[in-house]
């Protein structure tokens, strides 16, 4: 199979606030599987300037999900501490 052709949108402008340009990254992701979130390191991204809106290949997204789905690919577990908000008084 021949690897595709890599579209690079790094300068582009963004098409969510129409100002801020693209910036290749690569990014930690938080990735949802089911009731799992998933983090990934070293995730290639671009990430607008200005307000920060993120974009990704189709193939790094789908890749994204193989890996979120197969658990050999995890290789470390961490604790995510989770609380509800409430207001000050009503504890
Ligand atoms: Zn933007």
């Amino acid at each position: 199979m021949k690897p595709k052709k890599e579209i690079d949108m790094t300068g582009e402008v963004c098409v969510r606030c129409c100002t801020g340009q693209l910036e290749a990254v690569c990014e930690r992701e938080y990735f949802r599987h089911g009731q799992a979130l998933v983090i990934i390191e070293d995730v290639p991204a671009w990430v607008c300037h200005k307000c920060g809106e993120r974009y990704h290949h189709a193939h790094v997204y789908k890749r994204m999900r193989q890996i979120a789905a197969q658990s050999d690919q995890i290789t470390e577990h961490v604790r995510v501490p989770v609380a509800h908000y409430q207001e000050e008084g009503t504890a």
